[in-house]
């Protein structure tokens, strides 16, 4: 990984810890979204959301889903009309 790369990936590993994750679920989540940026896939995780609160969604009207998001869905690649990314783990807005 290169510098960049490093830094998001630290920041991707705080906040999925932080969020519930264990270190090796967010160390493999992290691992992936490294492919995920590399290859270009523009699917996102509500983790990576700066929306997400806990396992409640503040923009759930913009993403047309229910407040509350199940354990799995947050940890999903999706593409979602809400999504706002938070700096600290991807740098994209
Ligand atoms: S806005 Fe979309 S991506 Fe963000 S937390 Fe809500 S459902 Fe997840």
């Amino acid at each position: 990984m290169n510098t960049d790369e490093i830094r998001v990936f630290q920041g991707r590993l705080v906040r999925f810890t932080a969020w519930g994750l264990s270190h090796e679920e967010a160390n493999q989540l992290a691992d992936k979204l490294v492919a995920r940026d590399r290859e270009g896939d523009d699917r996102r995780l509500c983790l990576e959301c700066d929306h997400l609160r806990g396992t409640f969604c503040r923009n759930y009207r913009e993403a047309d889903i229910g407040e509350y998001l199940p354990r799995d869905f947050v940890t999903l690649f999706q593409r979602c009309a809400g999504f706002t990314g938070t700096s600290n783990t991807s740098g994209f807005k």
